[in-house]
């Protein structure tokens, strides 16, 4: 694997950090076990990458921000803790928009450009994007991402793989660096939807760390994966064809359809009358709660510090002016303009009103159908040079957003290529519904 790496990395670009020598020592005591007949677990062996937002003992975590240059987790996540528990072998840690804001992961702050495998000229989305590449290029077989408005399923399409953001209060988010922790799950990569289901049944439950993960039993979704999707009523929400989306993605998501009636399953068209005011609602919400968390990062007690303060304001003010990149610069601004007292009540009690409408929609659609089907992007990869603005940027996450306001679980599947590029779809399910949505991804492959 490392060889593989060495091989490819340069150009793909996946990985800010590796741990070679740590992972093979772990890797031969694991096969030590195997030798000598000892039980192992699920995920015995198998190298899994972490995004860098997410801690490990003494090891680089930085979110990929300069204001945590040279931070060293000083604990293990709880999804780091339980792969280790689990087995499996942690290579390394991948690259990501600067704190997981972003959708191309071009604003990471190292000094490093992660390309799209199939065309390099071309993003690998993101904010994930080293945590797609990274499957997409057999530098590892699963890698874990998070997912706040689409940053696992929407590179994970760009890139052709699965990727899965689970149900909010799934998988423990202790150890994840926070970007709007109503909205942050963490959830794996993997070439098939088997894959995925195996890392799920590693990954969730409960977690004395975290009090937002549900006591909801953790099935073994492996068994859901039977091939039988006869009966089972898929949504298709008429507001996710929209004009805008690209001829070449709307042909695969059409044949997908397809490929589901020939299983056996019902298509229903549903309506989800709020959607086109998720983007909205989301980039009042995340950044209120991101500029929240953020405080955090104050030259003081992690990362960076500046060298030129002659008092305590100054301290916090250059440390954070140089720490932060642009895109966190501006989510922060936006976050506390939002919460300011003269803008509270028009802007973020307005949008958590609207979140709960948009909730309210996919409660009353999943009374009528047991997943619902859409694509993950407007568009296929775009180029690295294409130059878009933040508006636009923010637009390509239209069909990704609304699974994050409602805390339901989405998933991104391959599904064909136009113009020599991977598109995915996306199925959603209900709340703790991944195996519905596991079980008729995997039919689908
Ligand atoms: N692209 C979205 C954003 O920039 C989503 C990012 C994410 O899911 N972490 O906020």
């Amino acid at each position: 694997i490392f060889d593989r790496i060495e091989e490819t990395d340069g150009e793909i670009g996946s990985f800010v950090s590796l741990r070679k020598e740590k992972a093979i020592e772990e890797a031969k005591a694991v096969d030590y076990k195997i030798q000598n007949g000892e039980t192992v677990g699920a995920l015995a062996g198998i190298p899994v990458a972490i995004k860098d937002n997410m801690v490990s003992i003494g090891e680089p975590s930085q979110s990929a921000s300069k204001i945590l240059e040279g931070y060293e987790g000083i604990y293990d996540a709880t999804v780091v803790k339980k792969l280790k528990d689990a087995d499996a072998i942690i290579i390394g840690k991948t690259n990501m928009d600067e704190f997981a804001m972003g959708s191309t992961t071009t604003t990471s702050a190292y000094e490093k450009t992660t390309k799209n495998p199939w065309d390099l000229d071309r993003v690998p989305g993101g904010s994930s994007g080293g945590g797609a590449t990274s499957v997409a290029s057999n530098q590892c077989y699963i890698s874990l991402g998070s997912d706040t408005g689409g940053s696992i399923r929407q590179p994970a399409s760009f890139c052709g793989v699965v990727g899965l953001k689970p149900t909010y209060g799934r998988i423990s988010r202790y150890g994840l660096m926070a970007f709007a922790s109503s909205l942050d799950q963490i959830g794996p990569f993997a070439k098939t939807v088997k894959d995925v289901a195996l890392a799920l049944n590693t990954l969730a439950g409960v977690d004395d760390y975290d009090s937002t993960v549900e006591e909801v039993e953790v099935p073994n979704y492996l068994d859901y994966l039977t091939g039988d999707i006869k009966g089972m009523k898929i949504g298709v929400p008429k507001e996710y064809f929209i004009e805008g989306l690209n001829p070449g993605v709307k042909k695969v998501v059409d044949e997908a359809l397809e490929t589901f009636k020939s299983l056996g399953a019902e298509i229903v068209e549903i309506s989800l009358p709020h959607t086109k005011y998720a983007a909205p609602t989301y980039y009042v919400l995340a950044p209120a709660e991101a500029s929240s968390n953020l405080a955090r990062f104050d030259g003081v007690r992690y990362g960076h510090r500046t060298k030129n303060a002659s008092n305590i304001d100054e301290l916090y003010t250059k440390s954070r002016s140089e720490g932060f990149g642009d895109e966190v610069k501006r989510r922060i601004m936006i976050g506390t303009y939002v919460l300011s007292a003269g803008f509270f009540d028009a802007y973020f009690k307005k949008a958590q009103k609207v979140r709960r409408l948009i909730k309210n929609d996919f409660d009353k659609a999943f009374e009528k159908v047991d997943i619902i089907f859409t694509p993950v992007t407007p568009g296929p990869a775009f180029r690295l040079d294409a130059k878009k603005t933040p508006v636009e940027l923010y637009l390509e996450d239209i069909f990704t957003i609304p699974a994050n306001l409602a805390g339901i679980p989405g998933i991104s599947i391959p599904a064909g290529m136009t113009e020599g590029l991977p598109v995915g779809i996306q199925l959603l399910g209900k709340a703790f519904g991944e195996k519905d949505i596991l079980k008729a991804g995997d039919a689908f492959e």
